[in-house]
């Protein structure tokens, strides 16, 4: 019996064109988040403490302009429907997961046929004076990178002896997870670190690249 497949698609910069928390910081400039950045980037601070630290710059009294901002500022990349559906039509596995935020996230891909429990993303709470948050899907025993949201956590529930394991991303939150899939679709920084481990990847502009390349494993 073949192995079933099952993917695990990063958000921000993946489905959606730009990266999310990015445009936020940079659209709402608190003091101090792109020194932040610069120390997620250099790993001088994880991405947990980068990204918690950068969302408790901004005050919950412009809860409303944030939430609204990162909505309609998403831009969908090409193909995404297309490829739910081929994923439906072939029962492959669907998993979104994303170290970005579920305030932007869930009201995002409601206008999509995913089911909320294949939705993995950090939280958010905004009872204090500023953003905090939350980490529901933190990092196992096996993981020590404090991701925030820990894909390599999830990708390790599926065991290679059954599933087929690919990622689709485009950044550092997906480098972890990229090193244990079977097969990884990149875009954008992820390509530099397949190139330099040697990772079994194919570089995607859009889904239907993506599809396309589906078609032809199975073929
Ligand atoms: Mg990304
Ligand atoms: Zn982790």
């Amino acid at each position: 019996m073949s192995r079933k497949q099952i993917i695990f698609c990063d958000f921000d910069g993946t489905i959606t064109v730009n990266d999310n928390i990015v445009a936020i910081m940079k659209h709402f400039q608190p003091e101090g988040w792109d020194a932040l950045v610069e120390q997620v980037i250099s790993k001088t601070i994880s991405i947990r403490e980068g990204v918690g630290r950068m969302f408790a710059l901004l005050p919950t009294s412009r809860k409303q302009e944030v939430v609204n901002y990162a909505i309609h500022n998403v831009v969908i990349r090409d193909g995404f429907n297309e490829l739910l559906a081929y994923c439906e039509e072939q029962a492959i596995e669907f998993y979104v997961t994303s170290g970005g935020i579920d305030f932007f996230i869930y009201p995002v891909l409601a206008a999509f046929p995913i089911p909320t429990d294949h939705i993995y993303c950090n939280s958010s709470n905004f009872d204090g004076s500023h953003i905090e948050i939350l980490w529901p899907h933190a990092c196992d025993e096996h993981c020590h990178n404090d991701c925030g949201m820990c894909k390599t956590t999830i990708i390790r529930r599926y065991s290679p002896e059954e599933y087929e394991r690919i990622m689709i991303g485009d950044s550092i939150t997906d480098f972890e997870g990229a090193k244990l899939v079977e097969t990884v679709f990149a875009r954008s920084h992820l390509i530099g670190l397949c190139d330099e481990l040697a990772l079994n990847y194919y570089p995607f502009e859009d889904f239907h690249t993506i599809i396309q390349r589906l078609k032809e494993m199975r073929a």
